[in-house]
């Protein structure tokens, strides 16, 4: 009997290597901020600076130019405070929000993380992973997104490790996402639970031989060629991606595509019908997929932040030819318009139905 073949694994092509890394005292201290440390190391990053406290220095540039980009060359490995261990509900993506880091360090016109995170754009690392994964068996049947919906309760409980960063960007210096992984593969848990993480880059070479027991489903997100193209910088392309993705799905893991932010660039539909053909061809037959589509939106502060961090972005953010959504608290975010948005739905509905008849779609927004 011949043994399976092993999935192909991919070579990375894009890693971070910050300029900068800060070191607090506590996480210096944790297993977790060990094993990072190590890491760096190992993969020969040298600007260490371990602090004597927990306090980080203030990061200033000789403009503000300069400290954005200073920042965003920057790694803090800390403690986060106690209010960030009680896990939030994220809709629509999973009943829980579980991070690692937050922050990351590359470079989309559009990101998500602007006006949600204050203080400057550095990537800060959570040391304290142990205690978090030691929490989670109390959240399993507990959340309201995904558990006990008729939709997607298939799912379990669901635990998403990408609301605020990107995992793969900095797994390589981390380690975080396999040690999710592996917990998530391996525990034996109070009832079904599912991890989700979604990314921009492809380095998952160290992800394909993990016991990941099928309870960690891994999304790329994926675009336009034309936004791939002029918004996402210091990515891995999305031709890149599908590889990753196709490598992961090889491995057994539940995988998923997060078209995300949809966008009605000049010939939409063409680039949007070719990437839905990369990614069945990507992806081999009979795996689990998963679709997600999420249209382009932005709110006052994230137009602010990002305008003042690529300020000659082409990046459509005109609130006049959008339609104001409010939140419960009075939030203001800016979407496409009615007409614009049912012309987008109708075509992805369609069409992922016809291009890729074995993937579910879980939502749009
Ligand atoms: S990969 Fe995601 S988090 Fe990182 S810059 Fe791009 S949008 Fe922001």
């Amino acid at each position: 009997m011949t043994a399976p073949a092993l999935p192909e694994t991919p070579t990375p092509s894009r890693l971070w290597t910050p300029k900068r890394v800060l070191v607090t005292r506590s996480a210096a201290e944790r297993p977790h901020g060990q094993r990072v440390l190590a890491r760096l190391e190992a993969v020969g990053v040298d600007a260490i600076e371990l602090l004597p406290g927990d306090r980080l220095p203030s990061l200033r540039g000789d403009d503000d130019r300069a400290a954005f980009m200073a920042a965003k060359d920057t790694m803090a490995l800390v403690v986060p405070p106690p209010s960030k261990r009680e896990l939030q509900p994220i809709p629509p993506s999973a009943d829980f929000r579980l991070d690692l880091a937050e922050g990351c360090p590359a470079h989309c016109q559009y990101c998500y993380l602007a006006g949600s995170l204050g203080g400057p754009p550095i990537t800060r690392v959570w040391a304290d992973l142990d205690e978090v994964l030691g929490t989670l068996d109390g959240y399993v049947g507990r959340g309201a997104v995904t558990s006990g919906t008729l939709e997607r309760g298939g799912e379990g409980t669901t635990f998403e490790a990408s609301c605020y960063t990107d995992p793969l960007a900095i797994e390589h210096l981390t380690g975080g996402l396999s040690r999710m992984v592996e917990h998530f593969g391996t525990h034996a848990w109070p009832g079904p639970v599912q991890l989700r993480a979604t990314t921009k880059f492809d380095d998952v070479a160290g992800l394909l031989t993990l016991p990941h027991g099928g309870r960690t489903r891994l999304r790329f997100s994926v675009n336009a060629t034309s936004v791939d193209r002029r918004f996402e910088g210091a990515t891995a392309k999305v031709p890149a991606r599908l590889r990753a993705m196709s490598a992961v799905a090889a491995a057994g893991y539940p995988v998923g595509a997060t078209i995300a932010p949809i966008m009605p660039v000049e010939g939409w539909r063409e680039q949007y019908a070719e990437l839905l053909d990369g990614i069945a061809a990507a992806v081999p037959a009979g795996s689990d997929l998963t679709v997600e589509c999420i249209t382009h939106r932005f709110t006052p502060g994230s137009k602010e932040t990002l305008l003042d961090w690529y300020p000659r972005t082409k990046l459509e953010m005109d609130e006049s030819r959008r339609t104001t959504k409010r939140g419960k608290f009075g939030s203001v975010k800016h979407v496409y318009r009615k007409e614009t948005m049912a012309e987008l739905r109708t075509w992805f509905e369609r069409e992922v139905a016809e291009r890729l008849p074995g993937a579910r779609l879980l939502y749009w927004t």
